[in-house]
């Protein structure tokens, strides 16, 4: 009898896994964004059967879900998005998702509650919060919320990941305000002219004027008025650089870098493509939200001539060898 116990006792302990890290025991989420996933990955880590929709480079204004897309969204039991009608092709889904019992979270939900939320026109909010890293911050820490909820036995873990990742978010924001507003850039001079509306909230936080040529969605074109009207600003406010986004054709930014040359204006277009709406792939430089908005500022800085002062250690990064800093 007490054989036959202490062998059921080792079945037992040879069933339960030791990582507690099995597919069955970890939480099933999709993410919609790129930098959605790397959320996740953040702040779920190896608890998390992770499943990221878009890719890098690819435009969330304008993406279709799939139907694999859609199968993986059935089976989570948390899907995330970015909300503010970001993901403007999801909306009928994620009603039906809502029907299903699995949970829908907008990362952007804390951020509309403290009221951070910068509007295109009145009552048009602006998606792309995640430019100020302090709202990203607050979308940390909202995400070990839902996930401590979800998975309330590794609360503390989901909790600890956000709270490193808050610190490093702030000494990534102390960072580029101090690079972005340094004194040998004119007050005049900061003036970000890119494809379309993503930077409002980068420029909020770092104190840039921020022009887009398309709207806050990448759906309408362009027309040759906006292409013309930027053109016209450019010339008429010397502004050396505009650049391109990633997610969003060159031809518009080309065609005002034309129109402006025209006008007698010497523009040039920057040296690297800014990361938008959507991030680098996962192993390329740009591929976490950290090295995203270091990528950005860094590129801004260098094309412009200006210094890029050394990173903060509590990224831990390194900048690839093709950039010019430190
Ligand atoms: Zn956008």
């Amino acid at each position: 009898m007490r054989q036959l116990a202490r062998c059921a006792l080792l079945i037992v302990l040879l069933l339960t896994p030791l990582s507690g890290s099995r597919a069955a025991d970890r939480l099933r989420v999709v993410a919609t964004t790129t930098q959605a996933a790397d959320l996740a990955r953040v702040i779920g880590g190896e608890r998390l059967l992770l499943t990221a929709l878009m890719g890098g480079g690819v435009d969330p204004h304008l993406y279709k879900p799939t139907e694999s897309d859609i199968a993986a969204m059935n089976a989570a039991q948390l899907v995330i998005y970015n909300g503010l009608n970001l993901e403007g092709q999801f909306e009928t889904v994620f009603e039906a998702l809502g029907q299903r019992m699995v949970r829908v979270y907008a990362l952007s939900a804390p951020v509309v509650r403290a009221g951070f939320v910068l509007e295109e026109e009145v009552g048009v909010p602006d998606p792309h919060f995640w430019f100020d890293p302090r709202n990203w911050a607050l979308a940390a820490e909202g995400l070990a919320e839902v996930l401590s909820d979800l998975d309330p036995t590794h609360a503390d873990f989901y909790r600890a990941n956000a709270a490193a990742y808050v610190a490093q978010l702030e000494a990534l924001y102390e960072w580029a305000l101090a690079a972005l507003t340094d004194a040998a850039i004119p007050e005049a001079k900061r003036v970000l002219i890119t494809s379309h509306d993503a930077f409002q909230y980068f420029g909020d936080a770092f104190s840039w004027q921020v022009r887009g040529i398309q709207g806050i969605s990448t759906a309408a074109e362009a027309s040759l008025s906006d292409i013309q009207a930027i053109a016209e600003l450019v010339a008429r406010e010397g502004i050396e650089v505009i650049f391109v986004e990633s997610s969003v054709s060159p031809a518009t930014i080309q065609a005002v870098a034309a129109a402006a040359q025209a006008r007698g204006a010497s523009v040039r277009v920057g040296r690297r493509e800014l990361f938008a709406d959507a991030m680098a792939a996962p192993d390329a430089f740009g591929g976490t939200y950290l090295e995203m908005i270091v990528h950005n500022v860094v590129t801004i800085l260098e094309s412009f001539g200006y210094a890029v002062p050394p990173l903060p250690e509590a990224l831990a990064l390194q900048l690839p060898e093709d950039f010019n800093a430190q």
